[in-house]
């Protein structure tokens, strides 16, 4: 039987302008991965009005269908995300599903041979707050390698409607050829106003009292798997609403400070 729901409208001022969206908060307890598609959606909404604002001085954005040369670098997952995607992989067709899990593995592989495997658990599964510059070094080591994500076909996402939050919010609107060397490139991209990625791991990290945990995608399956057992936890669905906002009002805060 469907969750009981309430209609409500909410409403969030963020730099680009107000995001205003219609929402089912469920009356009863739900997981947390319940809150991530209005969390997305939203975000989306708030770069649709940054993009605007750029297209409004004359730039164009330059990213299409087919161009995945952003897919080459490290995607931060957080928890609710990384169990929304094993949720999704799961529930693939098992032809599909082995096709994912073997591209996974192999990502795993080629990650171990270059050295990173075990740097990237680390990341994942440390519970201390790690920082931008602490995750520096990795970034660049990670994209030197231009391994494909292990979610890209033939330069096209494959789980496209359930694609990371940070997946959603890199714009350009430098030429696309420059994005085959983001590292050395002068590539200009369009400003996030808010980063839902960071919101949602700063949500996790209040009802569970750890880090706020970005994870490396290509590990996001195999930590949604060996912590299963919190994916089963649930929570007052206006609750996590509550909590998910106030993340996003700290979060839009701390960026102007
Ligand atoms: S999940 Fe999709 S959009 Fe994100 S890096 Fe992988 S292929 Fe690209």
């Amino acid at each position: 039987m469907a969750q009981a729901v309430e209609r409500l409208e909410i409403s969030v001022n963020t730099p680009a302008g107000q995001v205003t969206t219609p929402v089912e908060v469920p009356v009863g307890f739900v997981p947390v991965t319940e809150i991530v598609p209005l969390l997305r959606r939203m975000g989306e909404q708030a770069l649709a009005l940054e993009q605007r604002r750029a297209e409004a001085t004359g730039q164009r954005i330059s990213c299409r269908m087919g161009c995945a040369a952003c897919c080459r670098m490290l995607v931060p997952i957080s928890a609710p995300e990384a169990f929304a995607l094993r949720d999704k992989i799961l529930a693939l067709p098992d032809a599909q599903q082995r096709t994912r899990l073997d591209r996974v593995s192999a990502a795993r592989a080629r990650l171990d041979q270059a050295g990173l495997l075990s740097r990237l658990r680390d990341i994942a599964e440390t519970d201390r707050q790690l920082s931008d510059e602490d995750m520096e070094q990795t970034n660049r080591d990670y994209y030197a390698l231009r391994l494909p994500c292990p979610f890209l076909d033939n330069e096209i996402c494959s789980i496209y409607e359930d694609r990371p939050a940070a997946c959603r919010e890199l714009l350009v609107t430098s030429p696309a050829e420059l994005c085959q060397d983001i590292a050395r490139n002068p590539v200009r991209p369009v400003s996030v106003p808010v980063r839902m990625s960071t919101v949602l791991a700063m949500l996790w990290a209040d009802l569970t009292g750890g880090p706020v945990r970005l994870i490396p995608l290509p590990l996001a399956l195999e930590w949604a798997e060996r912590h299963h057992t919190e994916r089963e936890r649930t929570w007052k669905g206006s609750m996590l609403l509550e909590k998910a906002l106030e993340k996003v009002g700290r979060f839009l805060n701390y960026c102007k400070m």
